[in-house]
């Protein structure tokens, strides 16, 4: 039966994809023939560029064409891998292949023929190696592909495969709406659209991606700043409650038992300057670890307190939320501030009381976790919304938020903390028009923390340094990339990889067997967690086995040491908050990377040689995708398939033509770039976020 497939159909209907395949498919967000046209590749093979074996350089990615010169032996590895092996060479050298787990190539490889193989060469004692190269027999007069996109890979699906199935669509490509038109175009220097998609998905060389790749990263830098401002309130015109000094009444501020930094005084400076008017405030106060933001937080809501308004504090996890809600509640006195704690991990009997008590204007202050947005919470008199490391909620989550006190007619002022420190063309993009205060000054006598990497050669050292710190009275965070073994979801891992469970219970047993240790994750009970993280910062316990759950916020003065296992597994970001829970106190601290990689990991060297999280952020957002640098590739909002934000110059060229394009976006041309903003604005709001 012979139909037209558009780019509506559904995968399934395209040759080869079966209902396995396009469920595969489906996990990647591709499920239409239009969604496939859009799974940009990730990178490219360049096989094209063929050298001699003796040009080659040791451990690098290279094409070769070799003459296979011995037959085939197959063996089987210790691992119990399958494998078979072969020689070959080419006019200038010797090469040893070897291709494990395809048996199905095996009867392909014939003494005599010429292959071009594609992989890693290594030069070995018997000379060049390369292990499980791509496989292509040579045929003269049939020139092979010189690019090969390569695709983000799920479960299932091979490169090939999926190499295979984009051609089979690729006329299609023309179909794709234009979005830009042509004015945009001509100014950027840009491609149309069908033709851009097309050279992604199959360039003649690899210069042809250049403007290509430019070409549909503008588009969706431009889409997603569109629906940004969608999602985004307009400021015009709203209003929001002033919230100036009180009368009398002192604040925590004079009873804190330390001066504030400079840094922190001018941010509260600037939020009060902003609650004079009686215009929203949305302010970003943007800090490293560690410089004191839930000061500055607590000042803010303390004044929207003091003018009889509600306030709301919003944390990315519960650990977190409970540790504000004990800060508020030690530095508040109760008589001015009525607090309350809102989570999952709260009974649920409890919860309807708070939320009671919320829309009777008997809570001044609601600390709690995103849960918080997902409920029926209602809001007497909401003044103000902080949340915390804003960046793991979504934008339509604190959109929602600043409606619910639209109820009162008044928008609530919002203020964002964020620890990440965000480069500047990421603000641009998420923010735009949020005021940005940066704290860039910790408080003094800041110890600062002593960063190496190590081996797991080292380990027996580093066991015993920590034994020593804990003997002088300090504590220990030790942070594994997973849960347990069996974590779902998780990629699949070698037993190189520490797992929290099994390791903590391999230390309890070993090497710590006399100190009192914890074991956090994100798996475990919410009341669990509590207790353990209560333990440890009490000092009841003073090793803290953990995975990246203490990342955020964490505030454990007294820990003083940190082991970061598989420490090349995580983003530099990610590090950087991580090492932020230690060097908090006024103990020396130190942070090891554990490098488990076997080789040499240069990324782990930004961090042993800067603290500066500024730079180090700069650095990861170069280094890796802006998806990494959320910590959430998958996230709808986030998920950018073909820009990259460390592209500044491009990120500041759409953001320059979003203004102009705004003003014109009625108008036919420009349908199908505002349809696909809505497209993202749809996307952002039943994407999940984490935690
Ligand atoms: P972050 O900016 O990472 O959220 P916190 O607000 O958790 O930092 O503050 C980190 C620690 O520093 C807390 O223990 C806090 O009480 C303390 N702190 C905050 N401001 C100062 C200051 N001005 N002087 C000394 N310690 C401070
Ligand atoms: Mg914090």
């Amino acid at each position: 039966m012979p139909y037209e497939l558009t780019l509506d159909s559904p995968l399934s209907f395209v040759r080869g994809v079966g209902e396995t395949r396009s469920q595969q498919f489906a996990k990647r967000g591709v499920r239409t023939v239009g969604d496939l046209l859009t799974f940009y590749p990730r990178a490219y093979e360049d096989r094209g560029n063929v050298l001699p074996l003796r040009d080659c350089a040791d451990g690098g990615i290279h094409a070769v064409e070799v003459v296979c010169t011995s037959l085939p032996v197959s063996g089987r590895a210790r691992s119990g891998l399958e494998y078979f092996r072969f020689c070959a060479e080419d006019d200038t050298g010797m090469l040893t292949v070897t291709v494990f787990n395809r048996r199905f190539l095996l009867s392909q490889i014939v003494v005599g023929r010429r292959y071009r193989l594609y992989g890693r060469i290594s030069m070995g004692l018997f000379g060049a190696e390369m292990s499980s190269p791509e496989v292509e027999l040579v045929i003269p007069g049939k020139p092979l592909e010189a690019v090969l996109p390569v695709y983000p890979l799920s479960e299932g699906l091979t490169r090939n495969f999926v190499r295979k199935i984009v051609k089979n669509c690729l006329s299609l490509c023309d179909q794709l709406p234009e979005l830009l038109p042509a004015e945009l175009r001509e100014k950027y220097g840009l491609l149309p659209r069908g033709e851009a998609v097309r050279r992604l998905h199959e360039p003649k060389d690899l210069e042809e991606t250049v403007q290509a790749k430019r070409t549909v990263a503008f588009a969706e830098l431009l889409s997603f700043q569109l629906a940004l401002r969608r999602m985004r309130h307009a400021k015009d015109g709203a209003a929001s409650p002033p919230l100036p000094p009180p009368e009398e009444g002192g604040s925590f501020l004079e009873r804190l038992p330390f001066p504030l930094t400079g840094a922190q005084a001018q941010a509260i400076r600037e939020i009060f300057a902003d609650f004079e008017k009686p215009v929203p405030m949305t302010r970003l106060v943007q800090g490293d670890v560690g410089s004191g933001k839930t000061v500055v937080a607590a000042a803010a809501i303390e004044r929207c307190v003091q003018n009889g308004k509600q306030a709301v504090l919003l944390a990315p996890t519960e650990i977190l939320a409970e540790q504000h809600f004990g800060k508020l509640t030690e530095w508040f006195d109760p008589a001015d501030a009525r607090i309350a704690l809102l989570t999952s991990a709260v009974p649920k009997k409890w919860k309807e009381t708070v939320k009671k008590s919320l829309a009777a204007g008997e809570v001044d202050v609601l600390v709690g976790t995103h849960a918080v947005l997902q409920e029926d919470v209602h809001f007497a008199s909401l003044g103000l919304v902080v949340t915390d490391e804003q960046h793991r909620f979504g934008v339509r989550q604190r959109a929602s938020l600043l409606e619910r006190g639209e109820k009162t007619g008044l928008r609530p002022h919002m203020l964002v903390l964020s620890a990440t420190p965000i480069p500047r063309s990421l603000s641009l993009i998420l923010y735009g028009d949020l005021d940005v205060t940066l704290l860039r000054e910790l408080p003094p006598g800041r110890q600062p923390i002593k960063t190496m990497v190590l081996l797991p050669k080292d380990r027996n050292r580093i066991y015993a340094s920590i034994r020593r710190q804990i003997a002088q009275g300090g504590q220990a965070y030790i942070i594994c990339p997973l849960v347990g073994d069996d974590a779902d979801g998780e990629p699949a891992e070698s037993e190189d990889c520490k797992a929290a469970e099994s390791y903590f219970a391999e230390l309890r047993n070993g090497a710590f067997s006399d100190i009192p240790m914890g074991l956090l994750h994100g798996k475990m009970s919410p009341s669990r967690k509590a207790e353990v993280m209560r333990a440890f910062a009490a000092g009841e316990t003073k090793v803290l086995v953990a995975t990246t759950v203490v990342e955020v916020g964490v505030d454990v003065p007294n820990a003083n040491v940190m082991l970061i296992e598989n420490a090349e597994r995580f983003g530099l970001s990610q590090l950087h908050q991580l090492r932020g829970r230690i060097g908090r106190g006024t103990r020396a601290s130190f942070c090891v990377l554990l490098n488990s990689s076997g080789g040499p990991c240069e990324r782990l060297d930004v961090l042993a040689n800067s603290s500066d999280g500024f730079q180090i952020a700069e650095e990861d957002l170069k280094q890796r995708g802006p998806g990494d640098f959320f910590g959430d590739r998958q996230s709808g909002e986030f998920a950018l398939r073909a820009a990259s934000l460390a592209d500044l110059p491009l990120v500041k060229q759409t953001a320059e033509a979003v203004g102009a394009v705004l003003e014109k976006l009625g108008e036919p041309e420009y349908r199908a770039l505002s349809d696909e903003a809505d497209a993202i604005v749809r996307r952002a709001g039943d994407g999940k976020t984490i935690n």
